[in-house]
C-alpha cells in the first residue's frame, strides 16, 4: 500500500525476529533503520522447525522460495521412547489430512539459511537501512518519537517509532515491563549440524528417512532432523539438571549430559557422541505479559513472549508478529493505533503457546507411569490426526478490511 505519510520506524536486534519486522514493516510502505548490538548479523550452526504458520508467514514476507531452496520438507514427525527405543506416535506431513488443513509445507531449516534469506531480502529492500554494531542502552520518548541511545556512543537514532525486537533479554523489555530475570527451566541444550555422512550404521537409516525424530525420556529428550537440502544433520539434546544454581554456570555440564543419556536406547547413546558440545544452552523462558506496547514502543519475537523450545515456535510466533506488524502499520501511519492493532492480533494467542511450551516440555519429560500412560494415549492416534496440534499451526486471521 502507498501510505501518504510513511514512517521512520527503527528496530532493534537482528535476529529472526528483528529482521522479519523491518522487512514487513518496509514492504508496508514505512521507511526502516534496524540496529543490531554484534558486528556482524548471523545465526548460530544449529537447526529451526518451522511450522506451517511459519511457512505461512514466510510467504506472505516474500522469502519464502529463498527459505525452502535450502530447507527440508520432513515427510514425518516422529515421537519414540527414548529407553525402549519404539514408536509411540508420528503426523504423516505428506498426508492428504494434512494439505486438506494447511496449505503451507513444515519445513526445517538451518538457522543461519533462514537468517540469510531474510537479511538478504532487507539489504535488497529501498526502505531498508542496516546497522550493526549499535547496542541500544537507552531509550527515550516523547509526544513526536523516540530516541535511541548507543552503547557505544553513535550519535542517537530518532525515529517515529521503535519496534524492540531484541531478544530474550530484551534491554527495552527491562527498562519498559521491568519484569526481572528470564525464568531459568533447570534444562539445558546441547546441540548443533554436523554433516549427514557422519551419522554411520543405524543412524544413518534415521537420517535418511529425512523425518523429524525426537526421543522423548525421563526429564530429557533428543531431536534430531536434516536442513541445508539433507547435507547437514541436525542435532539436540536437552536435559534436566540436578545442579542448577542461579549464581553460576556450572550446571548442566557435559558429565551430566552422559549421566542422564545413559539409560537410553541404543539408538540414541550411539547419537550422544555426535552431539555438538562447543556450547551449552539453558533454556529460559518468561511469564506472559499484556503489555506489549508502551507509547511508541513495541515488543517483538522472544521480547515479547520468550518461550521454551518444546512447541518448536519461538521464532514462528516472531515471524507472525512481524507479519501481522506489517499488516497493521499498513492500515494506520498512526504508530500508537497501528501497534494496539498489532498487539491485540497476536497477544492471546501468544501468551497460549508460551503457557502450552511449558505443558508440552512436561509431557515431554515424564517418567515412570506418567510415561507408560503417556505412550498409551499417544499411540492410540493415527498419523493423520492433526487436530489437537492444529490450533499451534494456525494463525489467527488477519481482521477484514474497513470498508
Ligand atoms: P534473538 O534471536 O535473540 O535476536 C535478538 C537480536 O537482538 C540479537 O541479534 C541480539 O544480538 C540483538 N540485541 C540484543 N540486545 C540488543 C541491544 N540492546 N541493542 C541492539 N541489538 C540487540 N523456534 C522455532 O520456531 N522453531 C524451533 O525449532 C526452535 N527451536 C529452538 C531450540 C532451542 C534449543 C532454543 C533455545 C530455541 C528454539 N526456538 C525455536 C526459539 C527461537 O530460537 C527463538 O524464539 C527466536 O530465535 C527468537 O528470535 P528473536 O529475533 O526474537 O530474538
Amino acid at each position: 500500500p502507498v501510505l501518504t505519510s510513511p514512517l521512520h520506524i527503527a528496530v532493534v536486534g537482528g535476529g529472526i525476529g528483528g529482521l522479519a519486522a523491518a522487512l514487513a514493516t518496509a514492504r508496508a510502505g514505512h521507511r526502516v533503520t534496524l540496529v543490531e548490538r554484534a558486528a556482524r548479523f548471523g545465526e548460530i550452526g544449529a537447526g529451526l522447525q518451522l511450522a506451517p504458520n511459519a511457512s505461512l508467514a514466510l510467504d506472505e514476507l516474500g522469502v519464502l522460495p529463498a527459505v525452502r531452496a535450502s530447507a527440508v520438507a520432513p515427510p514425518r514427525l516422529v515421537m519414540m521412547d527414548a529407553l525402549t527405543g519404539d514408536e509411540v506416535t508420528s503426523l504423516d506431513l505428506r498426508s492428504s489430512a494434512y494439505t486438506d488443513r494447511f496449505a503451507h509445507p513444515y519445513l526445517v531449516t538451518h538457522r543461519t539459511d533462514l537468517h540469510a534469506a531474510l537479511l538478504t531480502a532487507c539489504q535488497e529492500h529501498p526502505a531498508v537501512t542496516l546497522r550493526t554494531g549499535h547496542t541500544v542502552a537507552e531509550a527515550d520518548q516523547d509526544g513526536s518519537g523516540v530516541h535511541l541511545h548507543f552503547a557505544e556512543g553513535h550519535a542517537p537514532l530518532t525515529a517515529d517509532a521503535v519496534v524492540a525486537a531484541d531478544g530474550l533479554h530484551s534491554r527495552l523489555r527491562q527498562v519498559l515491563v521491568g519484569d526481572g530475570e528470564p525464568v531459568c527451566s533447570r534444562y539445558v541444550a546441547f546441540r548443533g549440524a554436523l554433516p549427514t555422512g557422519k551419522m554411520t550404521g543405524r543412524m544413518s537409516q534415521h537420517a535418511a528417512s529425512e523425518a523429524v525424530m525426537v526421543w522423548t525420556g525421563p526429564r530429557m529428550h533428543l531431536v534430531q532432523y536434516p536442513v541445508r537440502r539433507g547435507e547437514l544433520y541436525n542435532q539436540v539434546a536437552v536435559f534436566e539438571s540436578d545442579h542448577y544454581t542461579p549464581d553460576s554456570d556450572d550446571w548442566g555440564t557435559e558429565a551430566e549430559l552422559e549421566e542422564r543419556f545413559a539409560g537410553a536406547c541404543r539408538a540414541v547413546r550411539d547419537a550422544l557422541p555426535l552431539v555438538s558440545r562447543d556450547r551449552r544452552w539453558p533454556l529460559y523462558d518468561r511469564a506472559p505479559i499484556s503489555t506489549w506496547v508502551h507509547g511508541r514502543i513495541a515488543l517483538l519475537g522472544d521480547a515479547a513472549h520468550p518461550m521454551l523450545q518444546y512447541l518448536a515456535q519461538g521464532a514462528c510466533q516472531a515471524l507472525e508478529d512481524a507479519v501481522a506488524l506489517g499488516q497493521a502499520l499498513g492500515r494506520s501511519a498512526d504508530p500508537a493505533e497501528a501497534f494496539a492493532a498489532y498487539a491485540d492480533r497476536r497477544r492471546e494467542r501468544a501468551t497460549l503457546i508460551q503457557i502450552n511450551a511449558r505443558r508440552f516440555g512436561e509431557i515431554c519429560h515424564l517418567e515412570g507411569m506418567g510415561a507408560t500412560l503417556r505412550n498409551m494415549l499417544l499411540s492410540s492416534r493415527g498419523p493423520e490426526a492433526f487436530d489437537d496440534i492444529s490450533w499451534v499451526w494456525t494463525p489467527t486471521p488477519a481482521p477484514a478490511p474497513a470498508l
